[in-house]
């Protein structure tokens, strides 16, 4: 069968309703899951140095094997490995080293989407050195803003 762009479909297993777009970079036609905003297909989608934004409106870059901020990266259920957020990446690059897991990177101003330098700060919990800290439940007042030395 051949779909046309704006057909739509019932996807079972996944039990959303897709509808059929084209992808603006290798012209192909692609199912698009009506709850989720991608802008290409998955293969063009999934290239290195793409972003990708979840719901909870986290910003994602897909980073090279090479790359040396690659140990960053985690997998993403939907996109497949080799994703960091874009504010960490921001800030790695800017002290010159990977962010440790109790490593957190904040939006001063709240905005996910607002990933300028100024407005990033790399945050520790001060219980990060416990065996097994649970650093989304922590209460903000636990966490202390990590000194960057510069060079
Ligand atoms: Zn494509």
């Amino acid at each position: 069968m051949l779909e046309k762009i704006g057909d739509t479909n019932w996807n079972r297993n996944k039990r959303v309703q897709e509808t059929w777009k084209l992808c603006p970079d290798c012209k192909k036609g692609y199912w698009c899951p009506d709850n989720k905003k991608y802008s290409s297909c998955k293969t063009c989608g999934t290239k290195v140095g793409k972003t990708y934004t979840n719901n909870r409106g986290h910003i994602y870059i897909k980073l090279a094997k090479e790359d040396p901020h690659f140990e960053m990266t985690v997998k993403l259920s939907l996109m497949g490995e080799g994703w960091v957020r874009v504010a960490r990446y921001l800030m790695a690059k800017q002290v010159g080293r990977c962010l440790t897991e109790d490593e957190q990177v904040w939006h001063k101003d709240g905005d996910k989407g607002n990933n300028e330098l100024d407005n990033l700060v790399i945050m520790r919990s001060r219980y990060a050195h416990r065996l097994k800290p649970n650093l989304d439940q922590e209460p903000e007042n636990t966490y202390e803003e990590v000194e960057i030395l510069q060079g």
